[in-house]
């Protein structure tokens, strides 16, 4: 799954401009679904028909976290508006990537620390005191690059191979998820209608899993994400049990059950189709973060809903680190669930 990541990874797409993500999406499935379609809010549905009696929704979110541009000065510095929740730390110093005409290259700065107070140099850098230089002397030269107020950009990081089938790139959350669920329908022969659907502005608030689960009513759903590692320096104290490369994640409850608390019928479903095809699973309970399960869990009168996810480090970094074995596992315990389900509900 390694080139289908890394191309999913490269690609933009910022919370609402998500073309770039879902036209790779479309070319790989085209040939394994009989339709695709976009709703309003921009998700894109691929249908597998099949079943009239069971619709399930598979859903993993396109967007990523990244930034608009706010304000352009008359020297040609630009501000950010960050989409999605980044760690400011992160940020500086970074290279990135704003889409105007074409690719446009910028660095992030801030006052240099040999100009700052004693004080100062402790303290958190916030993203509103950074700036994106593109190398333009005037406002004018930003316009001619196509970079407007709103115009999206990212960090800039390319998809690499580090030791032991481990990969870091940035936006992995979740297009580690996406290509999950493109090797899933790949792989499963279940007779269920299917609705893979790469949902839209999912860090912003689950906007798109919502407006989609209304209209496509399914009777069941799987949402693909990533979730947080707890097995690096730091991490520990958390005292949380997921681990890189020891397979895909089924979630009992996430954000301390504020987010989704896992029907045990989901749940029972998830953990013994694993089980019964000696797939590596691991269960998670988290404190904080949720997924598009948990709005399309609440959509009508209540979709059952679960998550399976890759385990990542570094998760809303440009080095999120996934381990691909892992990836495989959770594309092969969702093609099989969706063969599965009978056992349980039908
Ligand atoms: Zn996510």
């Amino acid at each position: 799954m390694f080139e289908l990541i890394k191309k999913l990874s490269n690609a933009l797409g910022v919370s609402g401009y998500e073309e770039d993500v879902k036209e790779i999406v479309k070319a790989e499935l085209e040939n394994y679904v009989d339709e695709i379609k976009t709703d309003s809010l921009g998700n894109l549905i691929c249908v597998k028909n099949g079943s009239e009696r069971m619709k399930i929704m598979v859903a993993a979110h396109v967007d990523e976290i990244g930034f608009v541009v706010k304000h352009i000065d008359d020297k040609g510095f630009i501000r950010l508006t960050p989409i999605g929740g980044h760690f400011s730390q992160i940020v500086l110093g970074q290279r990135v990537v704003i889409y105007g005409k074409s690719k446009i290259y910028g660095v992030i700065g801030c006052k240099p620390p040999h100009l700052m107070k004693d004080e100062e140099r402790k303290k958190a850098i916030e993203i509103s005191d950074m700036f994106v230089d593109v190398g333009a002397s005037s406002k004018e030269e930003v316009l001619k690059l196509g970079i407007e107020v709103g115009s999206p950009a990212v960090l800039d990081r390319e998809v690499v191979m580090l030791a032991n089938n481990r990969i870091t790139g940035k936006a992995f959350d979740n297009r580690v998820g996406v290509a999950v669920m493109i090797e899933a329908v790949k792989r499963t022969e279940s007779d269920a209608t299917v609705f893979a659907v790469a949902t839209v502005q999912e860090e912003v608030g689950l906007k798109g899993a919502r407006t989609c689960a209304y209209a496509l009513d399914p009777n069941l759903a799987i949402a693909l994400d990533t979730c947080p590692a707890a097995d690096f320096p730091g991490s520990e104290s958390a005292h949380m049990d997921i681990r890189i490369g020891k397979g895909a994640a089924i979630t009992v409850i996430d954000a301390a059950g504020r987010g989704l608390i896992t029907t045990p019928k989901v749940l029972k479903w998830l953990r013994e189709t694993a089980e019964k095809y000696n797939i590596p699973y691991q269960l998670e309970v988290a404190e904080g973060g949720t997924t598009d399960a948990s709005a399309i869990s609440l959509t009508k009168q209540g979709i059952p809903a679960g998550v399976v996810s890759v385990p990542a480090r570094y998760i809303h970094s440009p080095v999120e680190v996934v381990d691909l074995r892992d990836c495989d596992s959770a594309a092969n315990l969702v093609a099989k669930a969706l063969e599965t389900y009978k056992d349980y509900w039908y």
